[in-house]
């Protein structure tokens, strides 16, 4: 299965492909979770992203698409993969249909969560983030049994920069403007299946799997 998760931030993305790249047995890749594994390891491409990302802007494509062309390279994709935050702009959906066809890898699918701003905005106002492993939790809606500790690994959790509230209009205002117009892009070549992002993340998980079937 080769699969792209689409959606605005805080639709729930992140949590669903962890399920679904469980269920199909492929490799999760989050160009946002390359470039947040980079700032804490201070690498200079992580240096880069921060500045973008603090920002709620979208980093370079000219650095955002080799890192996924060469992700694509590792042996763990061969038998699919699943992306998540990318492609994010219509320059990078054609640099990946360019890759794919080069590989002759095409996609199985795009699924769009749909979500409205006003659920958004109160999703990720109380995103935390795992330092340790970052799964993914929520102050009010997804509550970790100890506060500030993470479920799965006793981590410490934390707000995302890019959380905070005056980021995350930038955030909405470059995905309304950059992204959305990809949902166009792949509906017109059939691969688009949009489903609700309302709900648990349990409901949520299984209606997405019934969409791909
Ligand atoms: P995410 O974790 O997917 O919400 O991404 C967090 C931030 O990382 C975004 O707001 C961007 O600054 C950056 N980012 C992630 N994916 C991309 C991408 N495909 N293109 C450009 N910037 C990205």
């Amino acid at each position: 299965m080769r699969l792209i998760l689409v959606g605005p931030p805080g639709a729930g993305k992140g949590t669903q492909a962890v399920h679904l790249a469980s269920n199909f047995a492929i490799p999760h890749i989050s160009t946002g979770d390359i470039f947040r594994f980079n700032i804490k390891g201070q690498t200079p491409l992580g240096l880069l992203a921060k500045s973008y990302m603090d920002k709620g802007d979208l980093v370079p494509d000219s650095v955002t698409n080799d890192m996924v062309k060469d992700r694509l390279t590792h042996p763990d994709t061969k038998n699919g993969f699943l992306l998540d935050g990318y492609p994010r702009n219509i320059e990078q959906a054609d640099f990946l249909a360019a890759v794919l066809k080069e590989n002759a890898t095409p996609l199985d699918a795009v699924l769009e969560f749909s979500l409205e701003n006003a659920e958004i905005i109160k999703r990720l106002s109380g995103r935390r983030v795992c330092r340790g492993c970052a799964a993914i939790s929520h102050v009010e809606f997804d509550k970790p049994k100890v506060a500030g500790l993470c479920d799965a690994c006793g981590g410490e959790l934390y707000q995302r920069d890019d959380d905070k509230e005056e980021v995350i209009a930038n955030r909405l205002a470059v995905y309304a403007q950059q992204t959305e117009p990809i949902i166009n892009y792949y509906k017109k070549s059939g691969l688009l299946k949009t489903i609700s992002a309302v709900g648990g993340v349990l409901d949520i998980a299984a209606r997405a799997i019934d969409a791909l079937k």
